[in-house]
């Protein structure tokens, strides 16, 4: 068995034809660049994108098959120089009668099998060039078509106010699928503003696997939150048995942000931003007197829960802190292309790579900085109400 570094969740912003296929997302993520950012910066053995369903998206993926640079990796996905592998996913927006929104991310195992989902979704969809785009059914339908399909089903981001399962549509999972329908989940996706200890106080969910993931709108982006398999090889077949952790695959570590830096973590004024920090929340603002509220993804966790504070399923993999590189004050994006350059990939960087040997390029500050990544000790400022949370040193 190996291990492999892995983000199921990457946009890509435009097509090489020039058609913006995710809004807003950088122009500077195509397929081509994530892959060269997977391989070159990052040091990711495996990569999502999740606008697969785009025909131009698909268009641009034929065109690297053309030219050899991907290869068709057995066991599904494709293989990019040999050094990083593709997985090919849709972001879909499903809407229940209640009017919550809710965000879902689909995976299959190559081109042909994406675009019989792009034939089926385009009956639903009203612009499926684009990304995200709401499919006009709720949650139930589109686990239906997954699994006719026989697609990997994850809900994203499940806490966020806006857009998810648990933030804007129910308390229950349960709630919203059968029991056949909930058989077809292959995994949730946990979001920036919520770890392991947070979501496992949601009993329903110790059945599922989770998983770590950017949903990257920009090419540093990638990677501020990953995960540790444990595989045969990296292909799509040996990512579907980790997720139901059959055979001895498995989802070994979450690397992710403390989730006070997420920008959804605190309650927050739905007018002036002021975020809340009295508890309970008070229901009007103390800054602008209004009663519009953002609920954070703490305060609608702690409404929801079932589970007491700090139990988890024996099965459950380590969540590790990690504040992503960007953040980190004293480094900025020179300092680390220069690291990358010299020392290796981010994840080596992360991993491996000497504190003296980081010292030695980017001098006492910034190896102070990558020591507190690595030890968790980082001090942190929290986030809401749209902002992230700042990074410190100890
Ligand atoms: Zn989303
Ligand atoms: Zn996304």
């Amino acid at each position: 068995m190996n291990r492999y570094f892995a983000d199921f969740h990457i946009h890509v912003g435009i097509s090489e034809s020039g058609k913006w296929v995710k809004i807003p997302t950088s122009r500077q993520l195509t397929v081509r660049t994530i892959l060269d950012t997977a391989l070159q910066r990052k040091g990711l053995q495996i990569v999502a994108i999740v606008d697969a369903m785009s025909p131009w998206v698909q268009q641009d993926i034929g065109r690297l098959l053309e030219e050899g640079r991907l290869v068709a990796q057995a066991g599904g996905g494709y293989r990019y120089h040999n050094g990083v592998t593709l997985l090919l996913g849709a972001e879909i927006e499903t809407c229940e009668e209640s009017g919550g929104m809710c965000h879902s991310l689909l995976y299959l195992p190559d081109l042909p099998a994406m675009q019989e989902l792009t034939k089926e979704m385009s009956r639903h969809i009203r612009n499926i060039g684009l990304s995200s785009q709401n499919a006009h059914m709720p949650l139930r339908q589109l686990a239906s078509i997954a699994r006719i399909h026989q697609a990997l089903f994850v809900p994203a981001h499940v806490f966020t106010p806006h857009k998810s399962l648990y933030g804007a549509c129910s308390p229950r999972m349960s709630s919203l699928l059968n029991e056949a329908d909930l058989a077809v989940v292959s995994a949730v996706e946990l979001g920036l503003s919520a770890d392991t200890v947070m979501a496992d106080r949601i009993r329903e969910l110790w059945g599922f696997e989770f998983l770590t993931n950017s949903d990257a709108h920009s090419p540093e982006k990638i990677g501020r939150e990953y995960n540790l398999l444990e595989l045969a090889a990296p292909s799509y077949g040996e990512c579907v048995l980790a997720f139901k952790r059959q055979a001895g695959r498995r989802v070994l570590e979450n690397f992710g942000m403390d989730p006070r830096l997420g920008k959804y973590h605190q309650s927050c004024c739905g007018q002036c931003e002021t975020i809340f920090s009295a508890s309970p929340i008070q229901p009007t603002c103390p800054s602008c007197g209004c009663t519009k509220l953002v609920k954070g993804v703490a305060d609608r966790i702690e409404e929801i829960a079932d589970a007491p504070d700090g139990l988890h399923p024996a099965t459950r993999p380590q969540y590790r802190y990690q504040a992503p590189l960007y953040m980190l004050p004293g480094l900025g994006g020179k300092t680390l292309a220069k690291l990358v350059e010299e020392l290796g990939t981010e994840m080596e960087l992360i991993h491996a790579v000497s504190l003296a040997e980081i010292q030695r390029v980017g001098g006492r500050r910034v190896a102070a900085a990558m020591a507190a990544v690595r030890n968790g000790t980082a001090t942190v400022q929290s986030g809401g109400g749209g902002i992230y949370g700042k990074v410190g040193l100890p």
